[in-house]
């Protein structure tokens, strides 16, 4: 973890950074975060990021802490002080800190503000790619409003430990119909036996990656064929390759789904070159 946190207009220690106890993220998990990723410094899909923050405060009533100019600058300003090339820059916003009541505040009160930044290493990374990854599935047990980013991620923590117990990396949620919604902390992918590619269309109840509509953007301008439906477990046991998007993993390549192999049990040419491709647009286009 960085030496260095920012909270509320202050850069701090990072282990002398504080909030309130009555702050409702704490109390009530009424606060949304974005995660980017850092490369050479820079944050990767900016405009995405950016997007989806307004979009989650706004769907909960939450003031844009600053105007987007601003938010960038301490970003940046976060990175700078803590040296991190490579890496990831978590920022969460809650509707701020009030005698504990479920409504809302009112008069409203200022939303805090708190960013942390940490190293990662991509060497490391790029080894577990090229091994692959194995990932678990687990019944959806989420609320009904995935698409914002709020911190209230108790479901996702619990999937995310029933996979690291069996040594898997991700767990997928799997809805009523037998259907894959998404990861705990990522979008799920497979590239069918005819190399078409299948994601999860957004109009489920499932947080709209960023990194999985960049990938789309990618995938577009690289002219192959991609359907926005879901898929069964089963499905990407028999697909041809599977993988997982996200800030966190890029694009990593499943080789196991409930200790099953996906295709022959290794990682495919497909993610590798669609991880390499984002890589390099996401490199480019960072700020
Ligand atoms: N789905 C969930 C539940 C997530 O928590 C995340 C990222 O943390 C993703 C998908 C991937 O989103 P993004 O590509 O914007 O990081």
């Amino acid at each position: 973890m960085g030496r260095i946190a920012y909270v509320n207009g202050r850069f701090v220690q990072h282990g002398e950074a504080v909030v309130h106890i009555e702050d409702r993220g704490y109390q009530l998990g009424d606060a949304v975060y974005e995660v980017w990723a850092l490369f050479e410094g820079k944050l990767a899909d900016p405009e995405g990021h950016f997007a989806r923050l307004e979009r989650s405060l706004g769907e909960l009533s939450i003031a844009m802490p600053m105007s987007r100019a601003a938010l960038t600058m301490v970003l940046k300003e976060a990175v700078r002080r803590n040296r991190v090339r490579e890496g990831l820059l978590y920022l969460q916003v809650s509707r701020g800190v009030a005698k504990r009541d479920h409504a809302f505040p009112n008069p409203p009160v200022r939303p805090s503000v708190i960013m942390t930044v940490s190293s990662v290493n991509r060497a490391a990374d790029e080894a577990r790619a090229a091994r692959g990854v194995a990932v678990v599935t687990t019944p959806e047990n989420r609320w009904g409003r995935c698409d914002i980013k709020t911190v209230g991620l108790l479901p996702n923590a619990l999937a995310k430990q029933k996979a690291r117990a069996v040594g898997a990396v991700e767990a997928w949620f799997v809805d009523q119909l037998g259907f894959v919604t998404e990861g705990a902390s990522s979008n799920a992918w497979i590239v069918d036996r005819e190399g078409r590619l299948r994601t999860r269309d957004t109009n489920a109840n499932i947080l709209r990656g960023v990194t999985r509509n960049s990938l789309l953007e990618v995938i577009r301008r690289e002219g192959m064929q991609v359907d926005e439906r879901p898929f069964t477990p089963a499905e990407a046991v028999e697909a041809s390759e599977a993988f997982i998007t996200g800030a966190g993993s890029l694009v990593l390549p499943v080789i196991a789904v409930d200790g099953k192999p996906v295709g022959d049990g290794k990682p495919g040419p497909v993610a590798a070159r669609l991880r390499s491709l984002y890589i390099k647009q996401a490199k480019a286009t960072a700020v």
